[in-house]
């Protein structure tokens, strides 16, 4: 996870919010309608935020048309109505974390790190240890988020994370390999080509960035 800032709302949504949220106060529904609260353009504007990442675990998402992994979800619920769709309740998740989150339901919201909330930097409160999620400095909001989420739950998201640093791994070998082909490669040389890379994997539209920034922090190289 990492912070995200929230563009403006969608032109579609600033022009239907009003009546949509009314039709849906009205309709005696449970759900508001996913055409309306996920439409293209909603999901454009959140995937624009995110690099095409779940806002939760950084997981990057497949393209909708044909076979979409990626939800568009309220983050604090649909009741009351006004929040259906309300711009700052609608997030990105894939289908893992939206899943998961909804299995704890004894882990208020409220208690777990909100990725777009200003006020909050999310890697203050989460490390890595492998591919696995650890509470920074134990952090509460860290361990909420971790087991509300499903981070370290998640067969497939662990998975995903342990291909991912094997990717780096592999690339910081073949850099070593590189760079000893043009000389002798000292202790400092060989942290500076880890301390590089691990910036490129860091970037934000890099699956899973947020391991990579626990891991300069790790370094004392965390740039934010
Ligand atoms: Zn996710």
């Amino acid at each position: 996870m990492r912070k995200l800032g929230r563009g403006p709302a969608p032109k579609v949504l600033v022009e239907n919010a009003v009546r949509w949220t009314d039709e849906f106060r009205v309709s005696g529904k449970p759900r508001p309608e996913s055409r309306r609260y996920a439409h293209k353009d909603i999901r454009r504007s959140l995937g624009d935020m995110s690099c095409d990442k779940c806002f939760y675990c950084e997981r990057l998402l497949k393209p909708r048309e044909g076979g979409s992994d990626d939800e568009v979800e309220h983050r604090r619920g649909v009741h009351p109505h006004e929040l259906a769709y309300d711009w700052k309740n609608l997030y990105l998740s894939c289908s893992g974390c939206n899943g998961a989150k909804k299995s704890r339901p004894e882990i208020a919201i409220e208690d777990t790190l909100d990725p777009c909330d200003d006020a909050i930097e999310p890697i203050d409160h989460l490390d890595v240890y492998v591919e696995h999620a650890r509470p920074y400095r134990d952090s509460l909001k860290g361990e909420y988020t971790i087991k509300k989420l499903g981070l370290n739950s998640q067969i497939e998201l662990l998975l995903a994370r342990q291909r991912c640093l094997s990717q780096f791994w592999k690339a910081r070998g073949d850099r070593m390999i590189a760079a000893a082909r043009t000389g002798p490669v000292s202790e400092a040389d060989a942290i500076a080509i880890e301390r590089a890379l691990a910036e490129e994997f860091a970037q934000p539209h890099m699956p899973f960035s947020w391991m990579f920034r626990a891991m300069l922090r790790r370094s004392g190289a965390l740039s934010r």
